[in-house]
């Protein structure tokens, strides 16, 4: 897998990963989407990948595949909760979930490293901050610390100073556009069009592109429940088949997890709507069907089978809604 862009900065960082000279603790700075959690976890890979070569991991290794998911449990990537970065998210602290550091005292087990990527280190707030000054300064021989922030600026002077800063500059036009039909399936023009108003930060032009395929998933959403809402519990088979059509089918890897749930929440809020123009007698109804298709998002994000779920949302969907 390469890293498209910055390409002297990105063959210095893999070269320092080669000779094993990377300082453990790793500022990289640049504008909002210019892809520095990319960066972050293409060295997460790199640092991990068994068959890595010439700069580039493999991307198909069990360890590459793992991060591409977020789901190495020796790669911790924190991203802010709301707009910060907050300090149950670093170590554990009580009715929370497991702080993400608190590992870090153990030898990692399936490689050489635990890494751990902060996608957006200026929103650590102070405590947050303040928490992390110790092991950043002196980590674990097999820590890497990977930290992103959009300026060294707005890091707190006691972060910058702990770490080796690389900035991650904007990437020309053309450049972004070619990325976008090659790894997005953007026909050309749209992607000039795109490109064009990234100002050099990928991350917005594919921002973009979810935008646009959000607008579809709603549209696709708001008519699945109309058919829903309109039509009786005989049609349930129906119902099914087109929310399969509204999730894709294939293996329920993260990404497509990512998509069902984010089906399921388009559901919920198309439920949402019509609770919102609807008469008073199915009001309960329609709030148990905006609660079930929540609760359905949330089950596939935390690993529940898409097909499954989507078809036990049917079944309830029907039962609560068509069952009088
Ligand atoms: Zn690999």
């Amino acid at each position: 897998m390469t890293f498209h862009g910055n390409q002297k900065t990105v063959s210095m960082l893999t070269r320092c990963i080669d000779n094993r000279v990377l300082p453990q603790s790793v500022l990289l700075t640049g504008p909002t989407g210019v892809g520095k959690s990319t960066l972050a976890i293409h060295l997460a890979k790199y640092l991990l990948c068994k068959e890595r070569r010439d700069g580039s991991s493999c991307g198909v290794c069990t360890s590459c595949t793992r991060i591409s998911a977020h789901e190495h449990p020796e790669v911790a990537i924190i991203e802010p909760d709301g707009d910060i970065t907050k300090i149950w998210q670093l170590w554990t602290r009580s009715g929370h979930p497991a702080g993400a550091l608190d590992t870090l005292s153990y030898r990692p087990v399936l490689g050489e490293w635990r890494i751990v990527i902060l996608t957006a280190a200026h929103t650590l707030n102070e405590e947050s901050a303040n928490s992390i000054l110790k092991v950043l300064e002196e980590p674990p021989s097999y820590v890497q610390f990977i930290l992103c922030t959009t300026s060294q600026s707005a890091v707190l002077p006691t972060i910058a100073s702990r770490c080796f800063s690389v900035p991650v500059t904007p990437l020309p036009t053309q450049a972004i556009a070619s990325l976008l039909t090659r790894d997005h399936n953007v026909d050309e023009s749209l992607a000039y069009e795109l490109a064009r108003g990234a100002s050099g930060c990928p991350g917005r032009a594919i921002r973009a592109i979810d935008d646009n395929d959000m607008t579809g998933l709603r549209d696709r959403a708001d008519r699945w429940v109309a058919e829903f809402l309109a039509a009786g519990r005989q049609h349930i088979y129906i119902h099914a088949e087109v929310l399969r059509n509204i999730v894709p089918k294939s293996s329920p890897d993260a990404n497509v997890r990512q998509l069902v749930s984010k089906g399921l929440l388009a559901i919920s809020d198309a439920f949402g709507r019509e609770l919102l123009r609807s008469d008073a007698n199915n009001l309960d109804s329609l709030i148990a069907c905006v609660e079930l298709s929540m609760q359905a998002a949330y089950t596939v994000q935390r690993n529940g089978n898409p097909q499954i779920v989507t078809e036990a949302l049917v079944t309830k969907l029907s039962r609560k809604y068509h069952s009088k």
